[in-house]
């Protein structure tokens, strides 16, 4: 599938008049209609709610498009919590996903309402005492171990990830949680991220709906929803086949009809934790050309570097390039795309063809919109770039501004030296 751009050169040369390059540019119409999609996909699941994983995109102006359409919160930090309820989160539209937690976000996720989605069994005893009770809504996360195969060779390992509880310590849990006081229960598990196949989902779902009608015959407890988190992926190459969501949807519903329905659970709801699949495709970063180099290989210098986009440097990950006003021109180049950290693998692209650079071509880095901003970084003392909204009548926003030395500086602000790192 061709990789097209959401903005134009002619857009990006006007937003770069005001605010210079790097920065991320995020496509309204993109999000909209793909949160609408969602939606619809799940809608025959009556208490069906997505959870937007806070961590992959922590701009709240972009939540806040979520929120129209009944999204709430993933978080898994005091921060993340602190995000939800100034995004004015009302109880229920936050669940805590979080592991190896202290005891003081246990405390403030049940303040404001948050369901605690317990990644231990030990955790238990920390929510009890910090709380004083177990809340009447509890989930936990299930960790089956082993290898977690889909079709064509998809697959990842969960006996070797840190999260969840083992299918005895779920059992327990469920046990003890009723007996504490708890009246409906949740699970969830993460198991593979970025998939990109429509089998994912339902497979998940069917592994989940089996322990959830084991959990329910032998402990009693209530099961109010299942959570299969994450892990819905988007086609990062032009080779990748887009996951189709309305398929997603009815896979699961297939495996809600064979195995819960059936045991007399059709009123759990689901819920999911996207991040990627929400925003992924609808950020990219806009950075200009500024240098070539030519010595045993070809590089092209740009303004942005790995702060603004880490997952290349530090997964090898590919995030397709187009180079505005050359949409159409051939890919006859080989180039290197470097950012200027002193790091040799800050590089966008290594060995990608495209058309010939030249300097001051603005580059649309593609598929940043999630894990992109917010995994940036201050090393090298490089500052993090502004966010942009292009709206869907073809205007922009600024909805957060690029960082300014004061703000690198800021954690020595209770310092004498404070006031001379922020002179010029
Ligand atoms: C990261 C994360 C997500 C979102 O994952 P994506 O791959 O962005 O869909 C959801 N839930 C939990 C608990 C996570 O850690």
């Amino acid at each position: 599938m061709k990789k097209e751009p959401f903005v134009t050169l002619e857009q990006v040369k006007e937003i770069a008049a005001q605010y210079p390059t790097p920065f991320y540019v995020y496509d309204e119409k993109g999000i909209r209609e793909n949160v609408k999609a969602l939606k619809e996909a799940f809608s025959w699941n009556k208490g069906y709610k997505e959870f937007f994983a806070v961590k992959a995109t922590p701009n709240p102006y972009l939540v806040n498009i979520l929120q129209e359409y009944g999204c709430g919160c993933d978080c898994s930090s005091m921060t993340e919590l602190m995000f939800a309820k100034a995004v004015n989160c009302q109880p229920g539209d936050v669940m805590f996903s979080s592991n190896d937690t202290p005891d003081v976000e246990f405390k403030y996720c049940d303040e404001i309402g948050g369901i605690i989605n317990l990644d231990d069994i030990t955790h238990i005893d920390h929510v009890e005492k910090t709380l004083g009770k177990i809340p009447k809504t509890i989930s936990c996360r299930y960790n089956p171990g082993g290898v977690f195969t889909i079709a064509n060779n998809i697959m990842d390992n969960p006996g070797d990830a840190k999260y969840g509880m083992t299918t005895e310590q779920i059992f327990e849990a469920f046990r003890i949680l009723k007996e504490k006081g708890a009246e409906e229960f949740g699970i969830h598990a993460f198991l593979v991220s970025n998939t990109i196949t429509n089998e994912y989902y339902p497979m998940l779902a069917k592994l989940m709906f089996e322990l959830a009608v084991k959990l329910q015959q032998e402990t009693g407890a209530h099961i109010k929803f299942v959570n299969l988190s994450g892990g819905i992926g988007i086609p990062y190459r032009p080779t990748d086949t887009p996951n189709d969501i309305k398929i997603i949807g009815e896979g699961v519903r297939k495996a809600f009809e064979e195995v819960l329905v059936p045991a007399g659970m059709g009123d759990v709801a689901i819920y999911t934790e996207l991040g990627r699949y929400m925003m992924g495709p609808y950020g990219a970063v806009v950075t200009q050309a500024i240098h070539e180099k030519h010595i045993h290989k070809e590089y092209i210098g740009v303004d942005a570097c790995a702060v603004n986009l880490m997952r290349p440097a530090m997964y090898g990950a590919y995030h397709h390039i187009t180079v505005l006003g050359k949409e159409d021109a051939e890919c006859d180049h080989k180039y290197d795309v470097t950012g200027s950290l002193c790091e040799n693998n800050d590089k966008f692209a290594i060995d990608r063809m495209l058309p010939k650079i030249d300097m001051g071509d603005y580059l649309v880095i593609h598929d940043a919109g999630a894990h992109g901003y917010a995994m940036g970084y201050n090393y090298n003392g490089k500052l993090k770039c502004a966010e942009i909204l292009l709206k869907e009548d073809g205007s922009y926003q600024l909805i957060r501004r690029a960082e300014t030395p004061a703000d690198y500086f800021r954690t020595f602000d209770c310092f004498p030296i404070y006031e001379k790192l922020i002179q010029k």
